[in-house]
C-alpha cells in the first residue's frame, strides 16, 4: 500500500454517549484527562434519546440538549451530535455508531467513551459484540464500581481486546478497550437530582452556567 503517512498520523474521534440528565462534572473531567492521556483532539456528546418504555429523564431533551450546550461553550475539546435526540423513534447506541462510521469512512479510527458502571453492563446492551466491529471502548474509572466482570465469559472477552498502550487506538479503525487511568470523581446525576429536590446545593458538582439554567428553568425541584 503505498503512502507516505505513519499510520499513527491518523487522527483518533471520539463520541461520548449520555442521558445528561443533568451533564456535570463527573463526565466532563474525566473526559477532559481521558484526552490528555490518549491524545484525543475533539470529543462529540451525544445525547440519547431514552425510549418510552424506559424511565424517563426528569429533564426534557430539548433541556438536556440545552445543558450540554451550555456545560461545552467556550470548550473547544467537546461538541455535540443532535442526532438521537431529534429522532422520533428510539435508537440504539450501535445503529448511532454505525451511522457515524458510515459518515466517516472505514479507515478513521473511532472511539466511544463509557464509564466504569456501563462497561460492567454493556453485555446488555442492544448487539453489544458489534461495538469493537465499529469503535474501539474507552472506559472512565468510576468509583464504586468492581474491576473484575460479572462472569469468566464476559472477562475473557474484555482481557482479549484490552489494550495498555493507547498508541494502539489511532492505528486501527475499531476492536480495542482501553481502560484509561482517569481521576475518580464520586458524582453522578443521580446524586445531584437527589440534591437539588432536597434544596441542597451543587455547586462543586456541575458548571454553574448549567445551574442557572437548571435554576431558571425549574428544573429538579
Ligand atoms: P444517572 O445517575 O442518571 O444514571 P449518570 O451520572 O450515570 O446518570 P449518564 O448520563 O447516565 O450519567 O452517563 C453517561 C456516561 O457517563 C456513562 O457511560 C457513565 O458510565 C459515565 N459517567 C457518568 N458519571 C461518571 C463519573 N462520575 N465517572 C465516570 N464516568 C461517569
Amino acid at each position: 500500500m503505498p503512502t507516505n503517512q505513519p499510520l499513527h498520523a491518523l487522527t483518533l474521534h471520539a463520541l461520548f454517549g449520555g442521558t445528561f440528565d443533568p451533564i456535570h462534572y463527573g463526565h466532563l473531567r474525566p473526559v477532559e484527562a481521558l484526552a490528555n492521556e490518549v491524545g484525543l483532539q475533539q470529543v462529540t456528546l451525544l445525547p440519547n434519546h431514552v425510549p418510552p418504555h424506559r424511565p424517563q429523564p426528569e429533564a426534557n431533551p430539548q433541556q438536556r440538549l440545552a445543558m450540554v450546550k451550555l456545560a461545552i461553550a467556550d470548550h473547544p475539546l467537546f461538541t455535540v451530535d443532535e442526532r438521537e435526540l431529534q429522532r422520533t423513534t428510539p435508537s440504539y447506541t450501535i445503529d448511532t455508531l454505525e451511522m457515524i462510521r458510515k459518515e466517516r469512512g472505514a479507515a478513521l479510527p473511532l472511539a466511544f467513551i463509557i464509564g466504569q458502571d456501563s462497561l460492567l453492563s454493556l453485555h446488555k446492551w442492544h448487539r453489544w459484540q458489534d461495538l469493537l466491529n465499529v469503535c474501539h471502548l474507552l472506559v472512565l474509572a468510576r468509583p464504586g464500581y468492581q474491576q473484575q466482570m460479572d462472569s469468566t465469559e464476559l472477562q475473557g472477552w474484555l482481557e482479549q481486546h484490552q489494550i495498555s498502550d493507547p498508541t494502539l487506538l489511532s492505528q486501527q479503525p475499531s476492536g480495542y478497550i482501553y481502560r484509561a487511568n482517569t481521576p475518580l470523581l464520586e458524582i453522578s446525576a443521580t446524586e445531584i437530582r437527589q440534591r437539588l429536590h432536597q434544596g441542597m446545593g451543587c455547586d462543586a458538582l456541575l458548571p454553574h452556567s448549567v445551574l442557572r439554567y437548571i435554576e431558571l428553568q425549574g428544573l429538579y425541584r
